[in-house]
């Protein structure tokens, strides 16, 4: 710190140093070594960012109350309140021990998104909580070796989804890309070492040629009389593999594994460089990028391009002034950086537009998975820029639609959102934006608010989860009794769907605890808080994890777990037997089932519903069976579609279902006298809830009356 902050009084971060030390003096980490040395690490890293002591004493002080008695309220007392909240923003929330491995499994999950959201929650306060916890999150991957494999793995898994995005957002390049090269190793160490073997052979030749070029580059330089420091690197490993895996290449095909870098004085030498060498070797059409005049989200300038070299070799180059350096290098962290006598930007914040976003829905999604889901979606997505009629810009997550469009630009005009226009002409509500589109509502005064159709995730209507919210909130508005009378309705008609007439909403609504009755849960599924997919989702979960429900099924005798087969069920009580999936009510991930001992075919398995199950008359060959871990892609379905007859319906059906990536294995269809016509189907699918998402989007196509899962029962009319 000193290198960068000669004259400050660095006390406070000795005090944390001695208070941490203090604190953590009985624990080591899993190498061996005295605790502080993570702490301590986590505070280089940050001063590498060169930030402010408070940054630097909190970064010490980070996994004090976490892991030791200490309480958050002493760190107060010692370093003050901005400290302790900087400290409390990194710190998880304690650890709750439940009784059940399966439980405890599912609260870890839930756990680790409440954390994430009161990470991000205080990061919208003040922005150094995120550095803190990326540098904390960039020793751990360092040291992740020491943990046990299952451990690394959940952890790279994270840092892949979550950390090295917001390092890119945040435009901390050299974070972001060491994440990205430990999350590698960890998640994949064969392919890793390969391809970093593969880069480091490379290297002499690499080496040899850059210098040349360099050369070449600082003779025509100076002889236009521009001043410039030139260097080379080599790309992330990370980085080349994910462009040879986008554009289908070999490690010899990407050229842009070396890239020279121009650091010049000033902003006018930027195109002066960039004019000298468009003259001294041929620039490659369409690689000439100017994010000076358009600098990227995370306030990153340079000029890019891409010309034939020596040799006619193809090299990226970058060009910039030494402060739009400083920024390429820290990012975000550049503006945190401790002037002396400099207060930092005070616009700071609102400049970075997704953090914006970020603070304007935070309150209002009480699901912390969802808000974690919700980020991934909105802020780590690419971005779409489209106009207002009156040519302002909106930017979007890509994927949005007109709709998340409208209520971005006032509630209201979302709520009385009855079509749109892009471009002058008319498209569906379900239009994918894309960038330089001008996007035209269409409003009406007499429409009462959103179609509850837009939640529906099976219907790609809403992609931000702010318009979500705001269609969310008109609905838990409207009067109680319709939002349950709805909400009983779609229950009804999903479970009917899926041929579940059986369970009961009691049953269902045991399986959301945050309802206490079943009319809030109605409810909650009338306004959209809770949809049939998540309902489909969490009968899954539940029939897998407690086995079957049925009281019969429980009547057999207990017996330990026998081996599974290929088809990932197993069968109680018995080893390596041949599992049939029965052909007259197939049976898919999710339903209760029975498995039926035949004579020297092995175990049919049928959904203990089946009527060609006989409880009284062979009940010594039932045997309980269970769905187990494993999950086959792939069984199949009948589906039921009742329809008017038309032209090209079947072909719609079909279509549509090839759409999902699901295959039809049979086909059948029976006209009526009455102009309609019922199509039987046998679609291949992975789980109930597949299968909740595909018949929820067959009923969406025109002239369709009703889908529903046969069940091979006669059929009610
Ligand atoms: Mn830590």
């Amino acid at each position: 710190m000193r290198e960068y902050l000669p004259d400050v009084d660095l006390e406070i971060v000795k005090k944390a140093y001695d208070f941490a030390a203090a604190a953590l003096r009985h624990r080591r980490l899993c190498s061996g070594e005295p605790y502080i040395q993570h702490p301590l690490a986590t505070a280089i890293i940050l001063a590498k960012m060169q930030l402010d002591p408070e940054a630097i004493a909190a970064g010490l002080l980070h996994d004090v109350p976490e892991d030791t008695v200490v309480e958050l309220e002493e760190v107060e007392k010692e370093f003050g309140p901005r400290i302790a909240r900087l400290v409390d923003g990194v710190t998880k929330l304690s650890k709750i021990r439940w009784a059940t491995p399966d439980e405890q499994a599912r609260r870890e999950k839930e756990q680790q998104a409440e954390n994430l959201r009161k990470m991000f929650l205080a990061m919208a306060e003040d922005v150094r909580v995120v550095l803190i916890k990326l540098a904390d999150r960039l020793h751990n991957m360092r040291t992740l070796w020491g943990l046990e494999r299952s451990k690394q793995i959940r952890i790279a898994e994270q840092t892949m989804e979550i950390y090295a995005p917001l390092a890119n957002r945040l435009g901390i390049w050299w974070i972001k890309s060491e994440l990205e090269d430990l999350a590698f190793e960890a998640l994949d160490p064969e392919k890793y070492q390969q391809l970093s073997d593969m880069i480091a052979e490379r290297q002499g030749g690499r080496e040899k040629y850059l210098s040349r070029v360099i050369k070449a580059l600082k003779r025509a330089l100076s002889q236009a009389g521009i001043k410039a420091e030139i260097s080379g690197r080599s790309k992330h490993v990370y980085s080349i593999y994910e462009k040879m895996q986008r554009k289908h290449r070999t490690l010899d095909e990407i050229y842009d594994v070396v890239a020279v870098r121009i650091i010049v004085d000033q902003l006018r030498d930027c195109y002066a460089a960039l004019g000298v060498i468009h003259t001294l070797w041929h620039p490659i059409p369409g690689e000439f990028d100017d994010y000076i005049a358009m600098p990227k989200e995370s306030m990153y300038q340079s000029l890019h391009t891409a010309v034939l070299a020596l040799d006619a070799r193809p090299l990226e180059i970058q060009i910039r002034t030494k402060e739009m350096h400083e920024v390429a290098e820290y990012g975000i962290a550049a503006h945190w950086r401790y002037k002396e006598g400099g207060g930092r930007d005070v616009d700071f914040d609102a400049k970075i537009t997704w953090l914006r976003h970020l603070l304007e829905w935070r309150d209002s999604v009480a699901d912390a998975q969802e808000f974690v889901d919700s980020l991934k979606s909105d802020v780590f997505r690419d971005q779409v820029y489209v106009f207002t009629p009156g040519g302002d810009v909106i930017d979007l997550p890509s994927g949005a639609t007109p709709i998340d469009f409208a209520y971005r630009i006032h509630t209201d005009v979302g709520h009385q959102c009855v079509g749109a226009k892009v471009n002058d002409r008319l498209v569906s509500l379900d239009h994918q934006l894309h960038t330089g589109e001008v996007v035209k509502i269409i409003t009406s005064r007499t429409k009462k608010g959103p179609s509850r159709d837009w939640l529906n995730p099976n219907f790609n209507y809403i992609r931000t989860a702010n318009a979500r919210e705001k269609v969310r909130q008109w609905f838990r508005h409207q009067e109680r009794d319709e939002n349950v009378a709805q909400g009983k309705e779609s229950l009804e008609k999903e479970l009917r769907r899926l041929g579940l007439d059986n369970v009961g909403y009691e049953q269902v609504a045991g399986y959301f605890h945050k309802y206490k009755s079943v009319d809030d849960l109605l409810a909650a599924i009338g306004y959209g808080a809770v949809t049939t997919q998540q309902i489909a989702t969490r009968l899954v979960e539940a029939h897998t994890d407690e086995g079957a429900v049925d009281q019969r099924v429980l009547e057999l005798p207990e017996s330990t777990p026998g081996q599974s087969d290929a088809s990932g069920i197993t069968v109680m009580g018995v080893g390596d037997l041949l599992v049939n999936l029965a052909g007259c009510c197939k049976p898919v991930p999710g339903d209760d089932i029975i498995g039926y001992v035949t004579r020297g075919r092995g175990v049919t398995v049928h959904r203990v519903d089946c009527r060609n199950v006989n409880w009284d008359g062979e009940r010594e060959r039932l045997v309980r069976v269970d769905w187990g871990g494993a999950k086959k892609q792939g069984y199949p379905v009948s589906v039921r579609i009742d329809a008017w007859d038309r032209v090209g319906l079947l072909r719609d059906v079909t279509a549509l279902v090839a759409e999902e990536g699901l295959n039809i294995t049979s086909a059948q269809s029976i006209s009526k006298s009455d102009r309609t016509v019922t199509l039987l189907i046998t679609i291949e699918v992975g789980s109930l809830s597949e299968l909740s998402r595909i018949l929820a989007r067959i009923e969406g196509i025109r002239d369709v009356l009703e889908v529903r899962r046969d069940l091979g029962r006669k059929a009610a009319s």
